[in-house]
C-alpha cells in the first residue's frame, strides 16, 4: 500500500487522501454494498417517474391520440431508460469504492473522472441505441457549458458579456452556410433555421386564404405597397418578408412561453397571475421575433449595398441574426447551436473521407461528456447548471450534497464552496481521520 502511494505522490505528483470512502463518499452508510442499497429506492423511484412522463407525452405528441399508443413498448422503454440512469449511479459509485479499497487511498481521477467516465461508458451500453445519439449531445452540451464556467471560475477566460450570443452567431452562421450549399438535409438546425428564419424563398409567411379580411388588407399593402430589391430572392416586398416572419415568430414564441409559466405555476397556483403578467414573459416572443427580422434585414441591407449575389450575403445575415440571443441569453440554445454546427462539419469531413467514421461516436461521446459532468459534480460542483444539480439531487435523493468535499480541497479544486458550513454527521466508530480534519475554520488535510 505505501508503495503504491509513494508511486502516485512522486512519480505521478498526484496529491493522495487515504481517508476511507465512510467519511469521503458514503457518509450516509458505514459499510460500501449498505450505501449502494441505500439509493436504490429513490433512484429507480425518481427515474420511473421522469422517464414515465417523458415518454407518455413525447408518445402523446407523436401520435395525437392515447388510445393510438403502444403501452407494452412504452412500458419496455420506461424500464430500460430508469435501469440506464441508475446504474449510471451505482457503477460510479461502486467504481469509487472499488478504487479506493484496492489503493488504499484517493486520488483526483479515481475520486473523480477515471470512475465517473467508466460508469457512463458501461450504463449508456444498457440504453437503447436509438436514444443514445441525443443523450450524447445533451450531454456535450451540458459538458462544453460546464468546462466554460471552469475556465471563467479559474481565471482562464473573463466572463464575456452577451458571450452565448456570440456562441449562438457561429453555430448559425455555420448552419446557414450548409444550408445554402446542401438545403434543409444538411443537419437538423438547418431545418430548425428554414422555419425560424424563414429561409425558404419559394414559401410564404401568412397564407392570406386563411387570414381575416382587415388583416389580408395589411397584408397586402405590405406585400405590394413596398420596394422589393431586384437581387431580392423573396416573393413579395423586402419589408414584409422581414416584418411577417417576425410577427409569425412573435405569436408561436408568446404561445411557448404562456405555457412555460402556466407548468411553472402549477406548484403555486396563487402566483398563476403574477407569472403572466410579467415583463419576462415577453423576452422569449421577442427574442423568437428577432431572428428572422435580424437576418432578413442584413441580408436585404447587403444585397443594396453589395449590388450583387454574394454567397457570404446569408451567412453574414445568419451570424448577425445570433444578436437576437441579447433578449434571451440562454447557454444552453447557444452550445446546442454551435454543436450542431460542428456536428455538421464532421459528418460532411467524414462523407468526403476527410474525417474517419466512428461506428460507436455516440457511445464515446456521452461516456466522455457525462464522465466530465459528474467528475465536476463531485470536485467543483460550481461550475454545473444548477437545474441539472437539482436533476442529480432527486436522482441521488440528495445525497449528492453529502459528499465530505472539504477533504477533496487538497486535489487543488474549491470542491467546498457550496457547502462551506456543512459537517457530515459521522460514526465514529468508522472513522479514521481525526474529526478535526473535516470541520470548518480548520484547514483540512
Ligand atoms: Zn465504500
Ligand atoms: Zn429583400
Amino acid at each position: 500500500m505505501s508503495v503504491l502511494s509513494k508511486l502516485f505522490a512522486n512519480s505521478f505528483q498526484l496529491p493522495i487522501l487515504e481517508a476511507n470512502c465512510y467519511e469521503t463518499i458514503h457518509v450516509w452508510n458505514p459499510s460500501c454494498s449498505g450505501a449502494l442499497i441505500d439509493v436504490i429506492p429513490q433512484g429507480l423511484k425518481f427515474c420511473l417517474k421522469t422517464y414515465g412522463l417523458f415518454y407518455l407525452i413525447s408518445g402523446l405528441i407523436k401520435k395525437g391520440d392515447p388510445r393510438k399508443l403502444d403501452y407494452v413498448r412504452l412500458i419496455k422503454d420506461i424500464i430500460r431508460s430508469s435501469v440506464f440512469l441508475t446504474m449510471n449511479m451505482l457503477i460510479l459509485l461502486y467504481s469509487m469504492c472499488w478504487f479506493r479499497n484496492r489503493l488504499g487511498f484517493f486520488t483526483l481521477p479515481t475520486v473523480s473522472f477515471v470512475a465517473t467516465i467508466l460508469a457512463s461508458f458501461l450504463a449508456i451500453l444498457i440504453e437503447n441505441p436509438k436514444r443514445r445519439p441525443m443523450l450524447a449531445l445533451y450531454l456535450t452540451n451540458l459538458a462544453s457549458e460546464t468546462l466554460y464556467r471552469q475556465l471563467v471560475n479559474h481565471g482562464y477566460l473573463r466572463f464575456i458579456k452577451n458571450g452565448e450570443s456570440i456562441v449562438f452567431a457561429a453555430g448559425l452562421a455555420m448552419s446557414t452556410y450548409f444550408y445554402q450549399r446542401y438545403g434543409e438535409k444538411a443537419g437538423e438546425l438547418c431545418k430548425l433555421m428554414k422555419f425560424t428564419h424563414h429561409l425558404d424563398n419559394n414559401a410564404e409567411v401568412f397564407d392570406l386564404r386563411k387570414m381575416p379580411r382587415n388583416a389580408r388588407l395589411w397584408l397586402n399593402i405590405l406585400r405590394k405597397n413596398f420596394v422589393k430589391h431586384r437581387i431580392c430572392e423573396h416573393r413579395h416586398s423586402c419589408l414584409s418578408v422581414a416584418l411577417e416572419s417576425g410577427l409569425r415568430n412573435f405569436g408561436y414564441g408568446l404561445v411557448a412561453s404562456l405555457a412555460l409559466s402556466l407548468i411553472k405555476s402549477v406548484r403555486t397556483p396563487s402566483k398563476v397571475l403574477k407569472n403572466i403578467f410579467n415583463s419576462e414573459v415577453l423576452k422569449m416572443p421577442a427574442f423568437f421575433a428577432s431572428m428572422p427580422m435580424i437576418y432578413h434585414g442584413v441580408e436585404c441591407s447587403l444585397n443594396r449595398i453589395l449590388g450583387r449575389k454574394t454567397n457570404v450575403t446569408p451567412i453574414a445575415a445568419g451570424a448577425a441574426s445570433g444578436a437576437a440571443m441579447i433578449l434571451y441569453p440562454s447557454t444552453s440554445i447557444a452550445m446546442y447551436a454551435l454543436w450542431k454546427g460542428f456536428e455538421m462539419i464532421y459528418f460532411k469531413a467524414a462523407d468526403d473521407g476527410l474525417a474517419p467514421k466512428f461506428k460507436y461516436g455516440d457511445i464515446l461521446l456521452y461516456a466522455l461528456s457525462t464522465g466530465f459532468v459528474l467528475g465536476n459534480v463531485i470536485i467543483e460542483p460550481q461550475a454545473i447548471r444548477k437545474g441539472y444539480l437539482n436533476f442529480l439531487r432527486g436522482l441521488t435523493d440528495n445525497k449528492l450534497d453529502l459528499f465530505n468535499r472539504r477533504l477533496f480541497t487538497k486535489f487543488g479544486f474549491d470542491s467546498n464552496l457550496l457547502y462551506i458550513n456543512y459537517v457530515p454527521n459521522l460514526d465514529l466508530r468508522y472513522v479514521t481521520l481525526n474529526p478535526a480534519h473535516y470541520l470548518p475554520q480548520i484547514k483540512p488535510l
